[in-house]
């Protein structure tokens, strides 16, 4: 199959103002969809930002890697993405460089599931099953009425978990939101903190040993994704499990990660990790290792992408969900997710509902 040619457009979609202890407050995140086509195939990609750096990825795609992709093979997926990594080795090995590789590796993997006629999971030669998700709001700026308000509304979609954003200057605003959290959703739901890399490991030490006694499912993102050590001293010494995976943009990240025992709770994005092939390469790394597994963000992508996983605890289902962006929003039962059964990813973002966000 000869890649014939990729066009990419640009969207701003807006989002209810929210925040968290890292990226700080958000208001719009950008969306580069991708279209690939080869043989009368045209399959289709998209990358993301939560609001900065996309008109710089969307420049990557269309003038250093579309030219080198045009008049390749596009059956060999780890071929092109070795090639991509290394044309882009001096300026990348991460960074910007991971998103704008990932919307042409989700493209290329489309490609195969239309080509086949299979489903993303089928090509893992994974069987489709039913994930866990847990309701993720991003919701440090909330007051805490707010926030046992967005709990009410994820036990009434049935989620077995729920996440709630920490990093209050002071702790025991932390406590008191996680402690209300608790209360509000009894001993029988899943219960788990977000950082966003806001604390030093010293802090990032005695904060979770603070919010243990809530009896949390995982800590995730305490500190910086550079410090593999400091994370790694933070699973040795807290009883809580670390979360990380959405700030690693590369395998070689989550080799390190799994070489130093710095993560008990693999999280996958294929955007943000450097396409679909990359997130594969780190759900082998945890089966590897008999980590868990979950995902960040990418609901639809990583519904295909856990069912490869041996020990998928928890899809997280997020705030910022591009449902009302899709031609088949995804669909939650019982607080479960399902990876779709049509040929590809199965997402195919509807164009009218975009069209107002355009910007050229
Ligand atoms: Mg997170």
């Amino acid at each position: 199959m000869k890649i014939e040619r990729i066009e990419t457009a640009y969207y701003r979609l807006p989002l209810e103002a929210v925040g968290d202890a890292g990226h700080g407050l958000l208001d719009s995140e950008e969306l580069i969809t991708l279209r690939l086509h080869a043989e009368g195939l045209e399959a289709h990609g998209y990358t993301y930002t939560i609001g900065k750096g996309g008109r710089a990825v969307q420049a990557v795609i269309d003038h250093d890697l579309a030219p080198i992709l045009v008049g390749q093979d596009a059956n060999d997926i780890q071929r092109l993405w070795n090639m991509m990594w290394q044309r882009l080795l001096y300026v990348g090995r991460g960074g910007l460089a991971a998103f704008a590789i990932a919307a042409v590796d989700v493209a290329l993997w489309d490609l195969h599931g239309l080509r086949d006629q299979k489903p993303l999971y089928a090509l893992f030669g994974a069987e489709a099953r039913d994930i866990p998700a847990y309701g993720s709001g991003v919701d440090l700026p909330k007051s805490l009425d707010d926030l046992l308000k967005q709990t009410e509304s994820f036990m009434a979609r049935g989620f077995p978990g729920v996440k709630v954003k920490i990093g209050r200057i002071d702790p025991q605003e932390d406590e008191a939101r996680v402690g209300a959290v608790r209360k509000l959703i009894g001993p029988g739901v899943d219960l788990m903190v977000d950082a966003n890399m806001t604390w030093t490991t010293e802090q990032a030490l005695e904060r979770g040993r603070r919010l243990e006694q809530f009896g949390l499912y995982w800590y995730e993102e305490p500190t910086i994704p550079e410090d593999v050590k400091g994370h790694a001293r933070l699973a040795q010494e807290l009883d809580v499990p670390i979360a990380i995976g959405e700030s690693l943009h590369s395998p070689h990240e989550f080799q390190r990660y799994v070489d130093e025992g710095a993560v008990e709770v693999l999280q996958i994005d294929p955007i943000t990790n450097g396409g679909i092939t990359a997130s594969l390469k780190a759900l082998q790394m945890a089966d590897a290792a008999g980590l868990k597994t979950s995902s960040h963000y990418t609901d639809e992508l990583s519904a295909h992408l856990l069912s490869a996983s041996r020990n998928a605890v928890y899809l997280e289902k997020h705030a910022f969900a591009l449902d009302p962006y899709l031609q088949e929003p995804q669909r939650v039962v019982n607080g479960h997710v399902r990876p779709t059964e049509v040929p590809g990813t199965g997402m195919r973002f509807d164009e009218s509902a975009l069209a107002p966000y355009r910007d050229r």
